[in-house]
């Protein structure tokens, strides 16, 4: 039997920001503030042995109203709740967890990789280290295969205007795509531009079979195992 959740909140903003993409904000009621580390994700539970977790967008500054990120397409039990989901109803969930957050106490520069959906966590991170003045040098690679799914985008090209620590490359995956999720542009522009990574970290997330390659390559360009940490949405 799974743990009952152990948060609520009340759903106060229902956005559709592309036609199969939906941002909600949950104002929090149990416990009244919500405390996370940027990256991180809360689970929606469908049963007793049944969950999906969605990650946090909002940073964590904010922690009296948080937003989530989802796509819809999936059409499971969590696209097709989140689907109907209203203003005013109220949401039950369980405490952020995991370990797509930055490495504590690190000053090396982070190149963060997303592909479509995986682009929430480092709108939550992103946020976070705007606030603070971008301490660290950060380099965000985002591929989606049609303009209107590259979400946030515009607020990326404001914080890399904003920012000189903060470089922005959107990429948009041209081919159709293969088995498996995008046609590769965005494996190669990465492969294109990062020659040398020894001494740096990354942040990867997005489909499993975008992540084990960019883990490879990574790799293979010097950087260390321990530096990379992802996340595989599908
Ligand atoms: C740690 C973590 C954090 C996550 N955070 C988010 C988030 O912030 N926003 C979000 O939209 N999703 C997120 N996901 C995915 C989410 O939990 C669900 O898997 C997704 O919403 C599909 O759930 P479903 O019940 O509708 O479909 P399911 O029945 O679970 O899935 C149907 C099929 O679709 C695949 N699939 C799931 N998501 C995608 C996708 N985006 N593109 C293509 N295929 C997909 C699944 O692998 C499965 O084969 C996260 C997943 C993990 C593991």
């Amino acid at each position: 039997m799974a743990k009952a959740p152990n948060c609520k909140g009340r759903i106060v903003g229902v956005r559709w920001l592309a036609p199969d993409i939906l941002e909600l904000d949950v104002e929090m009621v149990e416990p009244a503030e919500l405390h996370f580390e940027a990256g991180q994700w809360v689970s929606l539970p469908f049963g007793p042995k049944t969950v999906r977790p969605y990650t946090i967008a909002s940073p964590p500054s904010e922690r009296r109203v948080f937003r989530l990120c989802a796509d819809v397409t999936p059409g499971g039990v969590g696209s097709r709740f989140l689907r109907g989901v209203k203003p005013g109803e109220e949401l039950a969930f369980h405490s952020p967890l995991g370990n797509l957050t930055l490495i504590r106490g690190s000053s090396a520069e982070v190149i963060l990789v997303a592909e479509e959906i995986g682009i929430v966590p480092f709108r939550s991170i992103l946020l976070g280290e705007a606030e603070r003045g971008f301490p660290r040098r950060m380099r965000l690679y985002y591929g989606a295969p049609r303009r209107e799914l590259l979400i946030y985008h515009e607020e990326f090209e404001e914080l890399a205007r904003r920012h000189s620590e903060f470089g922005y490359a959107p990429i948009l995956e041209e081919a159709e795509p293969g088995p498996g999720g995008g046609s590769g542009d965005l494996l190669k522009l990465l492969a294109r531009e990062l020659p040398e990574l020894a001494g740096r970290e990354a942040l990867i997330c997005g489909g499993g079979k975008m992540v084990k390659a960019c883990r490879e390559l990574f790799m293979s360009r010097g950087m260390e195992r321990r530096a990379i940490r992802y996340e595989k949405f599908w």
